[in-house]
């Protein structure tokens, strides 16, 4: 199956009772049993439920690994796929993070004592100066956040897996439309669900997806144990939105293209954050590595400033300045004292964040409409 076919087909058959083409939502905590232990595979809805698994097996589909498992955030995922490191193990991860993933390694995993070196995952030099012999695992973001770097999957994986370190790719910002992180041999993919597989900004929700069986049986003993898991509602808002992943991404690449091109040529921008810009320094890698260049992009202002940043976002009249991304809504939010706000300045100025960054995630309605806005807001 094609790409587009599996995203409304992979993993689903109709209902076994009624023959319903989208899996019911089993709204329910636990399941009859016809002899102690014996039933028809699910006992308790911690540890499963029927719209999850029909949601379970769509993600492993998308991301061509044989299993996936599902949490109630997209934290809440890594939260459960970290527990498999032990105190003194060490991970090497980008220094241009998503700033809830660095809050939950630096205030929750290095204080169970789990150390991580955060580096320009660009340079490969530097990730290779940054392991030691007790890195256990990579941890990569690509395209990062809010900077729109490009990280070159394989050339990671190459260089972790003689060195048997675990590489799990963060695929929020490209969604598996774009870019399938296990075709260039890393060990798993992690999504904030919440974003563009979900789609629609009305659910929370994670997954990892892998075909690694350590990987896989600690994320079902964590399901079980540490209990993160979705409601069943949230699966099937989930796996709705996946039947139109493709039509989506597509539609808001398109509009981000033609935004990027228009705030190139603005005079009150200094630069223009996006891979599919020939002025990115990764333009070429990402050709290679994604199938288009995404709906994210970032900019900064000539005048450099938190106030001017500020302003700018005030004026916009179909943007909404929020949080989150990967909506069919155009948002605009300021990293600097949204997103990365638990990020001290200093390590976001040495990161490259500056203080008028605008981040931008493109929606789905028209270009012009969302052109004119930016416009108008200068
Ligand atoms: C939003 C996000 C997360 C966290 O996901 P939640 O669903 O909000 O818990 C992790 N990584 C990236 C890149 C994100 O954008």
């Amino acid at each position: 199956m094609k790409f587009n076919t599996k995203t409304i087909h992979a993993g689903q058959e109709p209902e076994e009772t009624s023959g319903a083409v989208m899996p019911p939502i089993f709204q329910t905590s636990t399941y009859a049993q016809q002899a102690p232990n014996k039933h028809k595979g699910y006992d308790y809805a911690r540890v499963g439920n029927p719209t999850r698994t029909a949601l379970e097996k769509m993600i492993a589909g998308l991301e061509g690994a044989d299993e996936a498992a599902c949490f109630s955030s997209g934290v809440a995922a890594m939260d459960s796929l970290m527990k498999m490191l032990r105190p003194g193990d060490h991970v090497v991860t980008t220094n241009d993070l998503y700033g809830g993933s660095y809050r939950l390694f630096t205030k929750v995993f290095e204080p169970y004592g789990i150390d991580f070196t955060f580096v320009d995952m660009t340079d490969l030099g530097k990730v290779e100066e940054a392991i030691t012999p007790n890195t256990k695992l990579m941890w990569i973001e690509t395209p990062t956040n809010p900077l729109l770097r490009v990280v070159d999957i394989q050339a990671l994986v190459d260089i972790a897996k003689p060195k048997n370190i675990l590489t799990v790719v963060d695929n929020t910002f490209a969604s598996p439309y774009l870019q399938r992180p296990l075709e260039f041999g890393a060990d798993a993919v992690l999504h904030s669900a919440t974003k563009y597989l979900a789609g629609h900004s009305d659910v929370i929700h994670g997954a990892v997806a892998s075909s690694n069986e350590a990987i896989m049986e600690n994320l079902r003993f964590q399901t079980k144990t540490s209990g993160a898991v979705p409601g069943p509602m949230d699966c099937y808002l989930t796996l709705r939105g996946i039947k139109t992943l493709s039509v989506r991404v597509q539609r808001s690449v398109d509009n981000a293209k033609q935004i990027a091109e228009f705030l190139e040529g603005h005079d009150e921008v200094e630069s223009v954050l996006y891979p599919g810009l020939r002025s990115h320094p990764q333009h070429e890698l990402a050709k290679k590595q994604m199938d288009d260049f995404g709906a994210m992009l970032s900019f900064t202002l000539k005048d450099d400033s938190i106030e001017a940043a500020v302003k700018f976002m005030q004026n916009t009249k179909v943007f909404t300045l929020a949080e989150s991304l990967g909506g069919v809504e155009s948002l605009i939010s300021h990293p600097a004292s949204m997103t990365h706000g638990s990020i001290p300045k200093d390590v976001r100025e040495k990161a490259g964040l500056k203080d008028s960054l605008i981040r931008i995630s493109v929606g789905i309605e028209d270009a012009e409409d969302l052109i004119a806005d930016l416009d108008q807001s200068f």
